[in-house]
């Protein structure tokens, strides 16, 4: 299966990703997340890519689309795999269709987890990291037993950069004017899919189960 995840950033798409490489057994590709580990990494790429990060902009097409080009490709993702974060616009969606036309394959399908403006804002601002063993909480939904301390480890928690308030707005209005077209994207190409990403981790993830089983 060949499967887009759509959703705002903060809608639960990177979790329900997690929960569906172990049912369909194939891998997860976060751009944001091999972008992260190259800014921590401090590779070229990670330095080109962390001044737009660190705004809320999306890191220019042609960085992103080289990424997923290059890990698409590779073998443990012959049997399928999870695009979370990609593709953000309608460019990348239309370099993405070219290149799986290229390799004899498309999309499966486009799935749209989809919540309200006001919970995103508290998802997002709310969310906090172990800097020792990355472990995430919520200030708000899930909160550490003591504050600015994790539970696991004892590390300290920091806020991610772009969870900062001023960044996740300038996040959202990306997403609004350049990611949510997208739905109509796949909507026109017969392949979307939506389920409310209200409720618990396993209540969403149910949701998300039938409406790619077609129950
Ligand atoms: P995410 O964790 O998916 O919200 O991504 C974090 C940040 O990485 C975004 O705000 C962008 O700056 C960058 N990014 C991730 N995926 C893409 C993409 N497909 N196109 C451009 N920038 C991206």
């Amino acid at each position: 299966m060949r499967l887009v995840l759509l959703g705002a950033p903060g809608a639960g798409k990177g979790t329900q990703a997690k929960k569906l490489i172990e049912k369909y057994g194939i891998p997860q590709i976060s751009t944001g997340d091999i972008l992260r580990k190259a800014v921590t990494d401090g590779t070229p790429l990670g330095k080109e890519a962390k001044s737009y990060m660190d705004k809320g902009e999306l890191v220019p097409d042609n960085v992103v689309i080289g990424l997923v080009k290059e890990r698409i490709s590779q073998d443990d993702c012959k049997k399928g795999y999870i695009l979370d974060g990609f593709p953000r616009n309608t460019a990348q969606a239309e370099t993405l269709d070219k290149v799986l036309d290229s390799m004899r394959a498309s999309l499966d399908v486009a799935l749209s987890v989809d919540i309200d403006k006001d919970i995103l804002m508290k998802r997002l601002t709310g969310r906090r990291t172990c800097k020792s063993c990355q472990q995430m909480y919520n200030i708000y939904f899930s909160p550490p037993k003591k504050e600015r301390v994790c539970d696991k480890c004892g590390g300290e928690l920091f806020q991610r950069d772009d969870d900062k308030e001023d960044t996740i707005k300038r996040r959202l209005d990306v997403y609004d004017a350049s990611t949510s077209p997208l739905i109509d994207y796949y909507r026109k190409k017969g392949i979307l899919k939506s389920v409310k990403g209200v409720g618990s981790i396993d209540e969403i993830f149910n949701k998300v189960c039938s409406v790619l089983e077609g129950k």
